[in-house]
């Protein structure tokens, strides 16, 4: 079953998710309804528990038509710099350019509880940097300067607008 993906506002998005410390059948669960979740959204290649609201540490991933999961992941080491532009879906139709280590190695475990590494450069590299974020209770902004920040939430606002119009008269008779 899909859940609907959690947007910049919701204070899920804002918390740091709690680590998994038995990897049971409520798990496996979590993991199907992520995929389903991930299979019905538009753009997206991974996706953190926190954007469907599940405050866990496990966050899952498409590659080569081929589903990955990981459980309590952290990077444990990590080089280089890149310039990518980088998309949320919870952040939907908003890109910005952030910098970040080009290579990382990042340890987590596997669904059956064995501690894996595994080592990433550009794009995966760069999805397993932004998904850790969000078990962090962190979004793209948190990377941003100052004035970056203030660009792509002015950005972002006006995205939104755009996507519910209906809204904006009804705002204006409040007045
Ligand atoms: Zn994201």
């Amino acid at each position: 079953m899909a859940y609907e993906i959690r947007t910049f506002g919701d204070p899920v998005l804002k918390t740091k998710a709690a680590a998994i410390t038995e990897i049971d059948g409520k798990i496996a669960r979590l993991i199907d309804e992520m995929f389903d979740t991930l299979y019905s959204s538009d753009s997206g290649i991974g996706l953190a528990a926190p954007q469907i609201g599940v405050q866990k540490q496990i966050f899952v991933w498409e590659v080569d038509d081929e589903e990955m999961v990981i459980i309590n992941p952290e990077i444990v080491e990590s080089s280089g710099e890149l310039l990518f532009d980088e998309g949320c879906l919870s952040l939907p139709g908003l890109y910005a350019e952030i910098l970040r280590p080009k290579d990382v190695l990042m340890r987590g475990l596997d669904i059956d509880g064995n501690v894996i590494e595994l080592e990433a450069t550009d794009l995966m590299g760069r999805l397993f940097q932004h998904e850790i974020d969000h078990l962090h209770g962190m979004l793209m902004f948190d990377r941003m300067s100052p004035d970056q920040r203030k660009e792509a939430l002015a950005e972002y606002s006006r995205i939104t607008s755009n996507q519910a119009p209906a809204r904006s008269p009804r705002r204006l008779k409040l007045k």
